[in-house]
């Protein structure tokens, strides 16, 4: 892709800025520099075009009065920003020239830059991408959240197994950031509250806390596509208040004399697991609140330098809630207009609700946050009283309609009286805010009639719909640049700037041979890439011909990786049963990490590596079905991955998946999905066309009726099914585990007697849906058309269209 003419003296230019960058910020020598610090000089040289495009923004003007978006996110999974910043500057070819001029390969300098994986998955991916669609957009936004010492684990796999070692991004420092020590909050913890009364004789609330400390802000720019605008990510870190107390460190004390700085710093240490114990749970509230304070203090202190009241707040500025974790929001963005600026107490609830919206995630029960009252005392004392005076008259109100029934009053308070006294933060971000979202079509839908099923029925206005989508830019022009620079050529450089509209311009091309085949050699030249890699970091030889079939994300008993290794099983029983027969050459390939207190998830990935193992040492297969579980999967992985997959499974329990993107980055790429009608799956099957994916397995309401019933099916479909109770067999038996025959038994009890996710069920339809994508496979004309389509039909899951909905429905701002 050459979508950049290059001018010698530009060249030039950059290639000096980045000796300059190289000899006065990271202090070497072309002659001596190291590999990481040509990396360095090349992104403090980029930085500079950041700041640049930002500075001499010709709106900047405008900008300033445009409404602000503030993205309130626990997660950003951001991956490496060299490319990402350049691409979207027009300067890759650029920067490629001027570090060849120096004998620099900038492939290689790539690969250098830390992956910042301040998330766990798909949600703080999410973030990451809507980051840079607001960017490209041209809304005035700021992201806010954790600027965590040491992101997601970085995953080992060691004699099969999971290992987890610390993250260290920052071991080399961050070359994108700005540390901004000027921009510091007080963020307060536990203590009393007292009871005053002021100046017109109206009651007011002091907090006394009994421990403070501060935020320090950090700020890393995104750029839009062709330099849109840029924005900035605000990530705050913990520190003391007093950095050393010297007079305990002369009187000899040195632990004591650093204890606050030792306490306030852990606040931003790590990132949490999505599910982790219940040791951490304090620290974590103590995070959510830390980010959410620093950020509504933050914004409430600029609206007030530009406009001088508060009163006005919900015309200028949207927040947004990335899930319930940000759901603290509700009570000290009310504890901030009441204590601190004075505001009425009605006037600040009307101002918090019409500026407040808040994005659900997911369904799962355990997953919905709820605090223990006595800890949020502890803690957060007023803003318990906040919570308690929220709810007492969200109650009053509802009696005050006639509603007396208890069932629903229970279900719709703030506090669960249930398991021991809770708060729901899912409860309080949905009363706080005047929008509440899902994230697909079926997940928005489950909504309504699940979690927030009563709340629904009082607010019926609240709950909408916005589809997750992808930025093109990270997902497409720079992971696959093969592909882009085909769809370029055929269609024009257009298709860059407006791919939700002229993707589909490739629909024609879907059945010129001529093109099938050109598409195909990209394809090719993708997966001789990943085998390369894969030969490198595994020793495991896959043939690029073959068939790459490919299951990345967490593991979760919910996604499924299961079904998908007993399909393998059954597939390497069926070769061996039948060696003569011609069978499709396939690669299985697994990737993602498991909660690293999530044992099941662990012995699934142990599962994996033993199926490998097995199956790729047995001279039977002859390389027929090889399996390859790629371990660390993070943001660059994905990048090298998803460009090389023929088949991307998308096979969650029905109703459980919200919304899943990694299904629509693999179609947009030309990867045929076989999947479950769950998430975005169903509108992508509705946009694609059913024809070209594999659809499978039971629907959502009949995963719910058979619940309703408790039939999860696992006896039942192992009894009528030979090919699974072999399956099962062979596992339990220990052809995988010689080491450990017994390793499995568990994992197969599990599946005949409670088979929660279904995967019995389900077994049957994925074997026949994967014999369709045999049969599909042997007809190339057939695949690819089906290939092809599926990129062209994606347009409507960019990002952008997905901001552009929050942007005019909810937020009210203009792109
Ligand atoms: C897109 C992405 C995810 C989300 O994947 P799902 O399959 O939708 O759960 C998770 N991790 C990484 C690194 C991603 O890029």
């Amino acid at each position: 892709m050459s979508e950049e003419a290059l001018v010698p003296e530009e060249v030039a230019a950059f290639r000096d800025l980045i000796i300059s960058k190289l000899k006065y910020s990271v202090g070497t020598e072309p002659d001596h520099a190291v590999e990481h610090d040509w990396f360095e000089a090349v992104a403090m040289a980029t930085r500079d075009h950041l700041v640049k495009t930002w500075l001499d923004h010709p709106e900047r003007a405008r900008r300033h009065e445009s409404k602000r978006i503030y993205y309130l996110s626990l997660e950003y999974l951001i991956g490496r920003l060299l490319f990402a910043s350049l691409s979207n500057l027009g300067m890759l070819d650029l920067a490629r020239a001027a570090l060849a001029e120096l004998d620099v390969d900038l492939e290689r300098i790539r690969t250098l830059e830390p992956d910042a994986a301040l998330g766990n998955g798909g949600l703080g991916r999410l973030a990451a991408c809507f980051m840079e669609s607001m960017s490209s957009l041209g809304l005035v936004a700021i992201g806010y959240g954790i600027r965590y010492d040491y992101g997601l684990f970085r995953q080992t796999v060691v004699d099969g197994w999971q290992q987890e070692q610390t993250e260290t991004w920052l071991e080399f420092g961050n070359p994108w950031e700005f540390e901004r020590p000027e921009v510091s909050y007080q963020i307060s913890f536990g203590g009393s509250v007292s009871c005053a009364t002021g100046e017109q004789g109206a009651q007011c609330h002091v907090w006394h806390p009994a421990e403070t400390m501060r935020s320090i802000a950090y700020d890393t720019p995104v750029v839009g596509w062709r330099r849109a605008s840029v924005n900035a990510l605000r990530l705050w870190r913990g520190r003391a208040e007093t950095d050393l107390h010297l007079d305990r460190f002369n009187a000899g004390d040195y632990l004591g004399a650093v204890a606050e700085e030792v306490r306030a710093e852990s606040i931003s240490r790590v990132l949490y697991p999505a599910a982790d114990t219940p040791a951490g749970q304090e620290l974590r509230l103590r995070q959510e609140y830390f980010f959410v304070s620093a950020s509504l203090q933050d914004l409430l202190r600029r609206h007030l330098q530009q406009y001088g009241t508060l009163l006005d707040l919900p015309g200028h500025v949207a927040i947004q809630l990335n899930d319930t974790h940000p759901a603290i929001a509700v009570a000290e963005l009310m504890r901030l207009l009441v204590d601190i600026y004075g505001v009425p107490w009605d006037k600040s609830w009307a101002l918090t609700v019409a500026t407040l919206a808040y994005t659900n995630h997911t369904l799962l029960p355990e997953a919905l946050e709820t605090w223990p009252v006595a800890l949020m005392e502890r803690l957060l004392p007023r803003h318990m009283q906040i919570i308690y005076l929220i709810n007492a008259q969200h109650i009053d109100h509802l009696r005050a309609q006639g509603m007396h029934d208890f069932d629903l009053l229970r279900a719709v308070s703030l506090i669960e009286e249930d398991n021991g006294r809770r708060v729901r933060m899912g409860n309080l971000a949905f009363l706080g805010s005047h929008s509440v979202n899902g994230v697909s079509a079926l997940h928005t839908e489950l909504m309504r009639k699940t979690v927030f099923a009563q709340m629904h029925r009082l607010y019926p206005e609240r709950i909408s719909n916005k589809t997750n989508g992808i930025t093109f830019r990270r997902w497409l022009y720079q992971c696959n640049r093969g592909l882009t620079g085909l769809l370029v050529e055929t269609l024009g450089e257009g298709l860059l700037d407006d791919p939700e509209n002229r993707l589909r311009d490739l629909e024609p091309f879907a059945d010129q041979l001529l093109f099938q085949k050109r598409f195909a050699e990209v394809r090719q030249r993708n997966k001789q890439a990943l085998a390369a890699q894969v030969q490198e970091s595994l020793g495991v030889a896959i043939a690029p011909d073959a068939l790459f079939d490919v299951q990345v994300k967490r593991i979760h008993e919910y996604k499924r990786q299961l079904l998908n290794l007993l399909h393998c099983v059954a597939l390497y029983q069926a070769i061996r049963d039948e060696p003569e027969v011609d069978w499709v050459p396939r690669v299985k390939i697994l990737g993602g990490k498991a909660a690293s207190n999530y044992q099941q998830a662990k012995l699934i990935i142990k599962l994996a590596n033993d199926i490998a193992r097995t199956v790729n040492a047995d001279p039977t297969v002859r390389g027929l079905l090889k399996v390859v579980f790629l371990p660390n999967y993070n943001v660059s992985l994905a990048e090298a991955i998803i460009p090389a997959a023929d088949i991307s499974e998308q096979i969650s329990t029905a109703g459980l998946e919200a919304s899943g993107t990694s299904n629509m980055k693999f179609a947009l790429n030309g990867a045929l999905t076989i999947g479950t009608l769950d998430g975005a799956n169903v509108e992508m099957s509705e946009r694609i066309g059913r024809e070209h994916m594999f659809i499978f397995g039971l629907t959502a309401s009949q995963v719910e009726a058979r619940k309703r019933n408790g039939d999860y099916g696992g006896a039942g479909a192992i009894a009528a099914s030979s090919r699974l109770s072999e399956v099962l067999t062979a596992i339990r038996s220990g052809i995988f585990s010689p080491d450990d025959p017994g390793r499995y038994g568990g994992l197969v009890d599990g599946l005949i007697h409670h088979d929660h996710f279904m995967v019995c069920a389900d077994f049957e339809a994925y074997w026949q849906a994967q014999f369709e994508v045999e049969a599909r496979w042997r007809e190339p004309e057939q695949w690819w058309r089906s290939a092809v389509l599926n990129s062209a039909r994606m347009g409507w899951f960019s990002a952008d269209r997905t901001i552009r909905e929050y942007a005019r429905e909810i937020w009210g701002a203009l792109p």
